[in-house]
């Protein structure tokens, strides 16, 4: 039966609310936990890298260095150029550090908040803010909230935000920063195209607004279009703005999440304030793990042949995840979800209302999922509508179980609240 809720008699919705209800408390009293919670990669994928744990690391880098020992703060050459490559990037222009990229994220917040950018004043102790598309990454958000920076969340469309509402928003002086996830964004799988990009890197801005230009997936294509990454430094330098973004990247979804190798590409301008501010921090990069990065993946076709590995392991879920709501909740008339070609989410926008219901009724039934409103600055969906699946960890016979029960649980939350009038 593929009725629509809103076209059910009061009485067949009862009916159907009390079947709902007797699944839900079936599903709760079966003792199942299941967690679709974070895009963390499957112990599956994880075992595709077993060689990184015994392959032989040579004590030497390309360029003499001695691994083993402190300095290099740009990290090792072999490793950048292989993701230079993969982010068209020119090897001078990006750098190698440790394994989270998000570490990096929060430090060039870090040096902005109490240093300042470009010469411009440090933004501790001033009404700085951030724009935000929605839906969009909590721990982007995170950083923000905890340093104090307010967001103006954005509607994040097709192809990415409206660029004449960004542009007018950057024109203000205080707005200093927008988080762009560009490829297969979190949690929506959108793809900026070209014209948005273009736009973004042109408009007038502060001297210090950058644009923080996540390309955390931007080789984790779903289907065989593999896209090439957007080469936004060399569209920012066309426009005149050659500051303007901060590039981040890192293998965490490529080899280990926990242990891999985190990149940052931008100016030399913008490499130099940074690399001034993170020498005092460190005395240099994890420069075994690169090397052993490096000889292992080889070059950027070795990064290519192992994504496309993950794709096997990956694309089956994504693909179970859209059957079970198709057969479950399409026609339904309570919810939509996207349809994503690659990234690691879907998202799950259900009936206007019910999303934090929904996630309160599949958490009594054993079955974790992101908290609602993660994918809004602060917490704040202001339709309490959308839910962020992650796919990826769960194998497939327990993504399936979550699946059925995300399902029914939709289903209930929304019947209550038409019920509810
Ligand atoms: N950016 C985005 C958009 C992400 O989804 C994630 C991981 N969930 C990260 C960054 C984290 O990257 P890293 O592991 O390099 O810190």
């Amino acid at each position: 039966m593929t009725t629509s809720l809103t076209d059910l008699s009061h009485d067949d919705l009862s009916a159907l609310h009390q079947q709902l209800s007797s699944e839900h408390a079936k599903l709760a009293a079966s003792g199942v936990c299941l967690n679709i919670t974070r895009g963390k990669p499957s112990p599956d994928q994880l075992d595709l890298n077993a060689d990184l744990l015994t392959i032989d690391v040579p004590s030497h880098a390309e360029d003499g260095q001695d691994v083993r020992n402190y300095g290099g703060n740009r990290g090792l050459p072999e490793i950048r150029r292989i993701f230079g490559e993969l982010l068209g990037v020119d090897v001078d222009h990006i750098i190698a550090a440790d394994n989270s990229s998000l570490s990096i994220m929060h430090d060039l917040a870090m040096f902005a908040v109490v240093y300042g950018i470009a010469g411009q004043q440090p933004w501790f102790g001033r009404n700085v803010k951030f724009i935000a598309p929605v839906p969009g990454y909590d721990r982007h958000f995170s950083i923000c909230e905890h340093l104090g920076i307010d967001m103006i969340p954005v509607e994040l469309g097709e192809h990415g935000p409206d660029v004449d509402e960004v542009a007018k928003l950057a024109s203000d002086p205080s707005v200093k920063g927008m988080w762009v996830v560009p490829m297969y964004a979190n949690p929506n799988g959108v793809v900026y195209d070209e014209q948005t990009v273009r736009a973004l890197v042109s408009m007038p801005a502060a001297p210090d607004f950058r644009i923080w230009w996540d390309n955390a997936y931007t080789l984790h294509h779903l289907t065989d279009t593999e896209r090439p990454a957007l080469p936004v430094l060399q569209w920012a330098e066309e426009a005149g703005n050659p500051d303007r973004v901060f590039e981040l990247a890192s293998t965490s979804k490529i080899t280990f999440a926990g242990d891999g190798v985190s990149f940052l590409a931008s100016s030399k301008a913008n490499l130099d304030w940074y690399l001034e501010h993170a020498a005092v921090r460190s005395i240099g990069p994890d420069k075994v793990n690169q090397l052993r990065h490096a000889q292992y993946l080889r070059d950027a076709d070795g990064v290519r042949n192992l994504m496309r590995a993950h794709r096997e392991i990956l694309a089956p879920k994504f693909a179970v995840v859209d059957e079970i709501l198709t057969r479950r909740l399409g026609g339904r008339g309570v919810a939509t979800w996207t349809h994503p070609t690659g990234g690691y989410f879907i998202t799950l926008d259900v009936m206007d209302g019910t999303a934090s219901r929904v996630v309160a009724l599949a958490k009594e039934a054993g079955i974790a999922l992101t908290p609602a409103g993660a994918s809004h600055p602060l917490h704040h969906d202001p339709h309490d509508r959308t839910i962020r699946l992650a796919p990826s960890f769960p194998s497939l016979d327990e993504l399936r179980d979550a699946m059925e029960g995300v399902s029914t649980c939709v289903l209930l939350a929304a019947s209550e609240k038409l019920l509810q009038g």
